[in-house]
């Protein structure tokens, strides 16, 4: 039987907007040393916003997003509703995409309106399009912006400039952290290593960890096992094998994917951080009267 201790730590998590997938994961949570987080729509609130439109072709900048928001349309990722949002502001008729393939977490391949398109990061788009490079490094944007870039007919055809800002007190939740007991706290991102150090400055991390696949953030869960149980925190489709692979994994349930979400022990159904450091204390709390 599951001692009373345990249910009612449960319930009392859950009540906090906390879904703790079974006792075991109870458990784990107490005893967390560890944190690898991820950044967009975890570290960061979730909301991105376009700022700046560039073209680098001769599509105008309103075609320029219309084109890349109409492929994002197939994506659930946080850069891509915010690319649709945009659009639809913007009154731009949005076209049905087709032939879509998405890679978790850099971007989609797919047609548009009879064109062939590439939306994603630099290094996505760069590696499927011929001179893109030499392209988008003559392209003027903010160095740590998060940044989307598009192709277009194998030609690249401008790039997309987001602000995403970091949660507010989230300085604050982590030296937080540390009080508890959490010795490690590192991030992993698969976005460029500029965007990872330009949104975490000032926030208490021992790593940072970029331009990550899904299978680059398991090994970056694995490398802190040795400290004491690790605790993953993510909220997209790309982060949900990092999150199978942490002793604890946690998903951010409000706003994230589906995927992350069954993959993770722990789902945060309220879009606040600070549950982390509650989920904790609640976990310690019901051991304490367990033990
Ligand atoms: P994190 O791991 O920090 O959550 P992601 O790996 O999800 O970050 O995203 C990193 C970058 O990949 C984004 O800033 C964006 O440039 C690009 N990207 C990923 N998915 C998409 C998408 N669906 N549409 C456009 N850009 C994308
Ligand atoms: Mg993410």
């Amino acid at each position: 039987a599951v001692p009373v201790a345990i249910v009612s730590g449960i319930s009392r998590a859950a009540k906090t907007g906390i879904l703790v997938k079974g006792g075991k994961a109870l458990e784990i949570m107490a005893r967390v040393c560890a944190l690898v987080i991820d950044k967009t729509g975890t570290l960061t609130h979730g909301e991105a916003r376009v700022t700046h439109v560039q073209s680098l072709s001769s599509l105008s900048a309103d075609e320029l997003l219309r084109i890349a928001a109409s492929l994002d349309q197939a994506s659930k990722h946080i850069i891509a509703r915010a690319l649709v949002q945009e659009a639809q502001q913007r009154d731009l008729p949005l076209a049905l995409p087709t032939d879509v393939v998405e890679t978790p977490g850099e971007g989609l391949t797919g047609r548009v309106d009879g064109m062939s398109v590439i939306v994603g990061g630099r290094t996505f788009v760069a590696t499927r399009t011929p001179g893109a490079k030499e392209a988008l490094a003559r392209s003027k944007h903010p160095s740590g912006a998060v940044t989307v870039a598009v192709a277009v007919d194998g030609r690249i055809a401008g790039i997309l400039v987001l602000a995403d800002e970091l949660r507010s007190g989230t300085a604050h939740l982590l030296r937080d952290l540390r009080a508890e007991g959490v010795e490690r706290i590192v991030l992993a991102t698969g976005d460029r290593p500029d965007v990872a150090q330009a949104v975490t400055a000032g926030l208490p991390l021992d790593a940072i960890h970029s331009e990550l696949t899904p299978e680059n953030k398991i090994a970056v869960v694995k490398a802190e096992k040795p400290h004491g149980p690790v605790m993953m925190v993510g909220d997209g489709v790309n982060d949900a094998p990092a999150l199978a692979a942490a002793d604890l994994g946690v998903a951010m349930g409000a706003k994230g994917a589906a995927a992350s979400a069954e993959a993770a022990d722990v789902v945060l159904l309220v879009d606040r951080l600070d549950r982390l450091l509650l989920g904790i204390r609640i976990a310690r709390r019901s051991r304490g009267i367990a033990l």
